[in-house]
């Protein structure tokens, strides 16, 4: 099976290592417009800011590392510029060399996600007036601060990204100002919630120009001056536009593909798009809201890897399906967090919904996967860990993934028939390790497959679980029956340490 993946960051790097952990065998190449790949996105305005420092933070993976741990290729600085679904093709672009190519695929995902939305104002285009969607953009903006030492920003535009963008700069000690049309900044927020959201901006300087029209910008020598409508104009020394994203389609668009709101990609809840063989997911995909059962675009890096984990599935013989968005968000506004979850009581209202109620939820395990959690960098991840526990116990129940626990611990390390694989880095296991085990690290395991022997069961360990868990499905893909080791070395370590300090305590007669 050969699997093409457009867009390698959220949805796309997650439906790729998901086929992968499901079939070792599938070709699966990833074209990337952009110079990153699988990159927090969300930890963006957190560069700029000086909050995280080391740009390799932002991009924990490159092609190399994605490659020997997946054998994925993904091919940064590829653009797709066309899609031939009747002789199921795509048109590439290397983007180094100006070459075009044409690639097959058997199954095609798209993950292009959202491009800022750009207002036909005059103005819009000017050095200094900057967006943020990736990488990229932000090494710009951090360049022009490093180079120009901008005193002043006006950010056009009060959602999260303006918010977090708002919070980094004044970090840097710039005078922010942020310009509004509704008169509330967070339009997902009650009213009276988002009061307490500007109390805290202010607190901390930050000016809030709300209920006012932003309509040009004009260049001057010593910055930028923000045209509002009827009122007086704005001066800075540099301006962001974070007034909301548009699905980036224009691919889909041009093949054919069924659109809907904002020409975003209409799926079904196995993420199938109206043509076979291409599924879509993340910003660029309408979805239906979950509370009111409408068709709603909700740009949120959960959904997105939820939606690519479900294309793979699907890809691979299973029956995942979507069951929709609940739009949960979450956002540090300096000492405060704000977050939310369904609709506001406006949008209640205007849906004729009760909304003096709560959200109730009766649910088994495999359901948390299922969850929609909010995330923003400095609270949990993109891959939230409660939904990581309900697609772990989701595998289990599926037979994907079968344990083995502490307490068999005496039983296999006496049993001949079987095999005890570590497969955490040499320097790691000889730090510590279980006597008996054989250390075999994840990345070496394809070339040295031959070193384990055929026809035994395997038992695994690594240091938390996940390096195991993709050490079993490399071993399943290849004729291997797997077990994992539930918690990881780091569990075995400090429940065996605990337990000797006890036992330690009772033989001399402490009294604990
Ligand atoms: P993306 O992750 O945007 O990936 C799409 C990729 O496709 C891009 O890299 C693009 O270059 C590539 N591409 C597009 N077209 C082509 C083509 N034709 N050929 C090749 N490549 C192509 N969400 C949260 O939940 N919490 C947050 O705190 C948060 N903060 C954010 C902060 C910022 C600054 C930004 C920009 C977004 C933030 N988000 C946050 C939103 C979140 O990042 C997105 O919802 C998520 O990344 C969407 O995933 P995706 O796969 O649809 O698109």
């Amino acid at each position: 099976m050969k699997v093409i993946i457009v867009g390698g960051v959220a949805g796309g790097a997650t439906a790729a290592a998901r086929i992968r952990r499901l079939n070792e065998h599938a070709e699966i190449t990833v074209f990337e417009r952009s110079g990153y790949i699988s990159y927090a996105n969300c930890g963006l305005p957190y560069y700029i800011g000086d909050v995280i420092t080391d740009p390799g933070e932002l991009t924990l993976q490159t092609p190399e590392s994605f490659f020997k741990r997946f054998h994925i290729n993904m091919k940064i600085h590829h653009e797709v510029i066309s899609i031939h679904p009747e002789r199921k093709t795509v048109s590439v672009k290397n983007l180094e060399n100006g070459e075009i190519f044409e690639e097959k695929y058997d199954k095609l995902i798209l993950s292009p996600g959202a491009k800022p939305t750009q207002p036909r104002l005059p103005g819009v285009g000017i050095d200094k007036l900057f967006t943020l969607r990736t990488v990229e953009d932000t090494f710009r903006i951090k360049e022009y601060i490093n180079k120009n030492h901008p005193k002043s920003a006006v950010l056009a535009g009060g959602g999260f990204i303006g918010l977090e963008l708002a919070e980094n700069l004044m970090e840097l000690g710039m005078d922010v100002t942020i310009v509004q049309r509704p008169k509330q900044l967070m339009n997902p927020f009650d009213p009276d919630m988002a009061s307490m959201i500007h109390n805290e901006m202010r607190k901390h300087g930050i000016k809030l120009v709300l209920g006012y029209t932003v309509e040009g910008f004009k260049e001057k020598d010593n910055g930028v001056e923000v045209l509002l409508k009827d009122n007086p104009s704005l001066q800075a020394d540099m301006v962001v536009l974070a007034i909301g994203v548009t699905p980036d389609t224009v691919l889909a668009k041009e093949a054919g593909l069924e659109l809907g709101i904002k020409e975003s990609i209409v799926v079904n809840d196995r993420m199938e798009t109206s043509v076979p063989d291409i599924y879509a997911a993340g910003d660029a995909v309408q979805v239906k809201h979950y509370v009111t059962g409408n068709d709603a675009l909700i740009s949120l890096a959960g959904p997105a890897n939820k939606q690519g984990r479900i294309i793979a599935d699907n890809i691979c013989g299973g029956d995942s399906r979507y069951l929709g968005s609940q739009g949960s968000s979450v956002i540090k506004v300096f000492d405060m967090t704000a977050a939310t979850t369904g609709i506001n009581e406006t949008n209640a209202k205007k849906s004729g919904l009760e909304v003096d109620t709560a959200i109730h939820a009766g649910l088994n395990a495999t359901q948390l996967k299922d969850l929609d959690l909010a995330y923003a960098p400095p609270y949990s991840s993109a891959k939230d860990p409660v939904n990581m526990a309900g697609f772990m116990i989701d595998n289990i129940a599926k037979g994907t993934l079968k344990q083995w626990h502490l307490e068999d611990i005496d039983k296999i390390s006496r049993d001949k028939s079987v095999v005890l694989l570590d497969v955490r880095t040499v320097d790691e296991f000889n730090r510590g390790h279980i006597d008996g085990f054989k250390n075999i690290p994840v990345d070496e395991l394809r070339e040295r497959i031959s070193e384990i022997e055929k026809g035994k069961p395997v038992y695994l360990i690594c240091q938390s679980g996940l390096r195991s868990y993709i050490a079993s499905r490399i071993l399943e893909g290849n004729g291997y029956e797997t077990y994992n080791f539930s918690g990881g070395f780091r569990f075995y370590d400090a429940v065996v340490n605990d337990r000797a300090l006890i036992e330690r305590a009772y033989a001399c007669g402490m009294d604990y």
